[in-house]
This record gives C-alpha cells, structure tokens and sequence, in this order.
C-alpha cells in the first residue's frame, strides 16, 4: 500500500537480561510512517532509539510487538533498510571510494556498475576529489558524508540514521543537515533519524517522535508543518520558536 502506512511499528518492547538484572529498554512503542516521509525520534539518552534501530534493521530480537514494512514483517531480517550509526565505521585500509560502494561490491555488483552513481552522489557531496583518499585522511564531517554516501547507495527505500551528526561541530553539521535535505528530496527516501537536538530534528523533520525516559514509550507524535524547502533562518519563525518551547518543556519534565 505505497504512500499509506508504509512502515508500521506495532507494540514494540525490549527487556534486556531477566529478574533483578532486567533492563526495560522500550516498551509497547508504536507509530506508522508514509513512504517518502523524514521523521524524527527524539527522546531523552538512554530511553532506547538505538534499541528500536537495532530491531528494525533486524539485527536485534524484540522481547514482543512487530515491524512490518509494506504489510511484511521484518523482524530479525537484516537487509531490507539501510542503516547508518554514529560512528562511521568506514574500512580504514580502504580508500573512500572503496568504502562508499562496500555494501554493493560484497553483494557481487561490478564496480563498474556501482562506481558511476558512487562518483555523482560523491560529487554533490563536494567528495568528488578524495575518492583515492584513505578515511583517515578525511575530516569528520567529510567522513559522515562517505558513510551517508554509502547508506544511500545501498539502494534501500527506508534509511534509519542514527545520530548522524552528533560529533560534528555546529558548522559542519549546519551543512551536511542542508546536504541531507537536498539528497532526501532528490531520492524519495523514508528517513527516520535519531537525533537529542530538538532544532536539528524540527529543521529536517515532517513528523517528530517523542520517546520518554526509559523504559522508552511514545509521549507525542507530531507533525511539522513548516514550509519546505528549508533554510537555517526558519529557526527564527514563531512556528519553529512554538514547537521548540513545546518540545524543550516535554524533554526537560522527562529527564527531571
Ligand atoms: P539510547 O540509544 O536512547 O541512548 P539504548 O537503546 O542504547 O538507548 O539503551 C536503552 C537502555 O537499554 C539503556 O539503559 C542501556 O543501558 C540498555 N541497554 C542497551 N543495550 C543493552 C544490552 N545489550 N544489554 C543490557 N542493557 C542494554
């Protein structure tokens, strides 16, 4: 049922260990997202967005609930979204070029097949010259925009980004949240993104999630309804100062 209900996630909870030892991670967490749609989630730290990740890329078991993507379950079925963690994890011994099409070249796709739209997507993210370079030789906004480059190319419809730009510095973030903008618009892609940053989230968001503090459980489902496409200078709109002050006020009574 494309543009409707694309992605459902329904009563999802996660304890890790059992009796005394038991950690509440998530609990009975449910939402849906529309195909082509950027959402948010946003909660305090520890209330479990990498837990939830971690479950809709299939690499973690829930203790109950489901994720279905177009009506299929994929729950402990890695491979049908793409996933990009804070941390690059680009291959050190690789050049960049190497590592933006690793996902494609270990499925067996020629390089010369991948290698046309890794060079573009490269391009537009302003990488069009270091594809020989090695990830060390790359700063940390250049090699988050590597990684992203790499989630894209991995050719899935729904990309979880969590924390993307967590460790980058106000500027550089500032550019790769426009870069992210632009490349979502240009590849229809259904984006959830974890984020702490309440700005970031209502910049790049149509919708937002708030989790509470653990064991995380869905607070508020909200829709932002700021014009697109959008530049920094939205933050000083009533609209964003509203929604901003609605949020920080829920966040602050969690974590207090
Ligand atoms: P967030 O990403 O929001 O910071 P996490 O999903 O990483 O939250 O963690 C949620 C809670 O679950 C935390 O209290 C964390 O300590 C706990 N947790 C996460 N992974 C494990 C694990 N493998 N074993 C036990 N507890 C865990």
């Amino acid at each position: 049922m494309p543009g409707n209900e694309y992605l459902r996630v329904l009563h999802l909870s996660k304890t890790y260990g059992a009796g005394q030892e038991a950690t509440h991670a998530i609990q009975d967490i449910s939402f849906t997202v529309d195909r082509g749609r950027f959402l948010s989630i946003l909660g305090p730290s520890g209330c479990g967005k990498s837990t939830l990740f971690n479950i809709m890329a299939g690499l973690l078991s829930p203790t109950g609930g489901n994720v279905l993507l177009n009506g299929e379950s994929i729950v402990g079925k890695p491979g049908h979204v793409g996933y990009m963690l804070q941390r690059d994890l680009l291959l050190p011994w690789r050049t960049i070029e190497d590592n933006v099409m690793l996902a494609q070249t270990l499925r067996g796709v020629p390089r010369r097949q991948v290698r046309p739209r890794a060079r573009a997507l490269m391009q537009k993210c302003g990488l069009a010259g270091d594809g020989d370079r090695y990830p060390d030789q790359l700063s940390g906004g250049m090699r988050q925009r590597a990684a992203l480059i790499r989630t894209l190319l991995t050719d899935k419809d729904v990309l979880l980004l969590d924390e993307p730009f967590g460790a980058l510095d106000a500027i550089t973030r500032g550019k790769l949240q426009q870069m992210l903008m632009t490349l979502w618009e240009e590849n229809h892609k259904t984006i959830l993104f974890v984020t702490h940053d309440i700005e970031e989230a209502l910049l790049l968001s149509d919708e937002v999630l708030v989790l509470s503090h653990r064991p995380g459980q869905v607070l508020e489902h909200l829709t932002v309804e700021l014009p697109r496409p959008r530049r920094s200078d939205i933050m000083f709109t009533s609209e964003f100062l509203r929604l901003r002050s609605h949020l920080s006020d829920m966040l602050t009574r969690e974590v207090t």
